[in-house]
């Protein structure tokens, strides 16, 4: 049992990729990879639902960037290294 990323629920869940596409391997290699309950799984993929699925890049790019700066760097620093995963600035 886990807990789901989004609604926190311990629950059987799957692996997401939370930037998709073009940028699936690029959340390979970061570990940009969530797990997500069955219900909120299917919502993010929903089209629907695009804004739990850009909430849920913006999360995980603020935890990305937020350890950083736990480990001393500053918020610019930290957006810097984040550009270099290639991946979009969603904040
Ligand atoms: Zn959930
Ligand atoms: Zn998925």
């Amino acid at each position: 049992m886990k807990k789901c990323y989004i609604c926190g629920l311990e629950t059987h869940t799957n692996k997401h990729h939370v930037y998709e596409g073009a940028d699936k391997s690029t959340s390979d290699i970061y570990g940009f990879i969530v797990d997500l309950c069955f219900s909120c799984h299917r919502r993010v993929h929903d089209e629907q639902e695009q804004t739990l699925n850009k909430q849920l890049k913006k999360n995980v790019q603020r935890d990305f960037e937020d350890k950083l700066i736990e480990s001393g760097l500053t918020q610019e620093e930290a957006r810097t290294v984040w550009r270099q995963t290639t991946i979009r600035n969603y904040l």
